[in-house]
């Protein structure tokens, strides 16, 4: 059975995501970027490549069984799907903005009659009419921080990371509506006949996702040391201890540690008279 997953064709979603699948083994070719569909090389997988804010209603209809977009999509479209990872990046957030010199500074001192240019339409509605607040939503496919300005609206509510954007265009943030980052979605039929396929994908993009933030350390340290090696590493199962032909001073060990530890657990060997230290990439970690 063919499993069909839509990804997003450009955009700041795109190139993580397309590397995340392939690092999990999915080989999608030379020329995915020219191509709007790929079949996964010896795999009963398709990737089609769509828009991310058509994601979650591709995903809900069935036309593919699972997509990944951000959770700000999923919201805006206001579908019922089945949330199977959070991928860790695509960090933003959907934010009400009013321009600088505006009296405005919270969601609540917007006047009912106000006018919100937006491209997230649902979700804003939504907000607004959450907090009891009558606006009208003026539905912009993007620019939406040029609408004031413009005069086509009093307000905007857009994606925000850094800020800088809506800094650039004399705008100021002064509610969030939600919270976003990329995510991989179901649909939840499709996960009661192809639920093994599904997670399959799922668990193999997890591994490299935490495969990432961690290294794999070799060293040879002193054998009558190893009571402070083990401490050292208390985390994890412990150091794979093996011995060292022709010696019987010192032994090596192999362990995994955080990525953000290697500067210091390098340092704290080598005090320990710890030798010939590597650490390696990790390609993958199934626990
Ligand atoms: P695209 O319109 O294809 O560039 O995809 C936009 C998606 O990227 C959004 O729906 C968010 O999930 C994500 N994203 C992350 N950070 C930002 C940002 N600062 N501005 C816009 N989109 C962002």
């Amino acid at each position: 059975m063919v499993l069909k997953m839509a990804v997003p064709n450009k955009g700041r979603l795109n190139e993580r995501t397309v590397e995340l699948l392939q690092k999990s083994g999915l080989d999608l070719g030379e020329d995915w970027g020219r191509r709007l569909y790929i079949k996964v090389r010896d795999k009963d997988i398709e990737v089609v490549f769509v828009r991310a804010q058509d994601i979650p209603v591709f995903v809900r209809s069935g036309a593919v069984d699972m997509g990944i977009t951000g959770q700000d999509q999923v919201a805006d479209a206001d579908v019922e799907l089945t949330e199977m990872l959070l991928l860790g990046f695509g960090h933003c957030r959907l934010s009400v903005a009013v321009p600088e010199e505006s009296e405005v500074r919270s969601a609540e001192d917007i006047p009912d009659g106000s006018r919100i240019a937006t491209s997230f339409a649902g979700a804003a509605g939504r907000y607004f009419a959450s907090i009891g607040k009558k606006v009208e939503i003026v539905n912009v496919t993007g620019a939406a921080e040029i609408m004031p300005y413009m005069g086509v609206s009093d307000y905007i509510v857009d994606l925000v990371s850094s800020g800088s954007t809506l800094k650039t265009n004399r705008l100021r943030e002064v509610a969030t509506i939600l919270t976003s980052q990329a995510v991989a979605v179901g649909n939840p039929e499709s996960l009661k006949v192809k639920g093994e396929e599904m997670w399959d994908i799922i668990h193999a993009m997890k591994s490299v996702i935490d495969a990432e933030s961690k290294k794999y350390l070799m060293a040879d340290v002193p054998a009558d040391r190893m009571d402070d090696i083990e401490k050292l590493f208390p985390g994890m199962a412990g150091p794979t201890v093996m011995n060292i032909a022709g010696r019987d001073d010192m032994v090596a060990i192999h362990v995994v540690i955080d990525a953000s530890d290697v500067y210091d657990d390098i340092n704290r060997l080598k005090k320990l008279g710890a030798k010939g230290i590597l650490t390696l990439p990790i390609d993958r970690l199934v626990p």
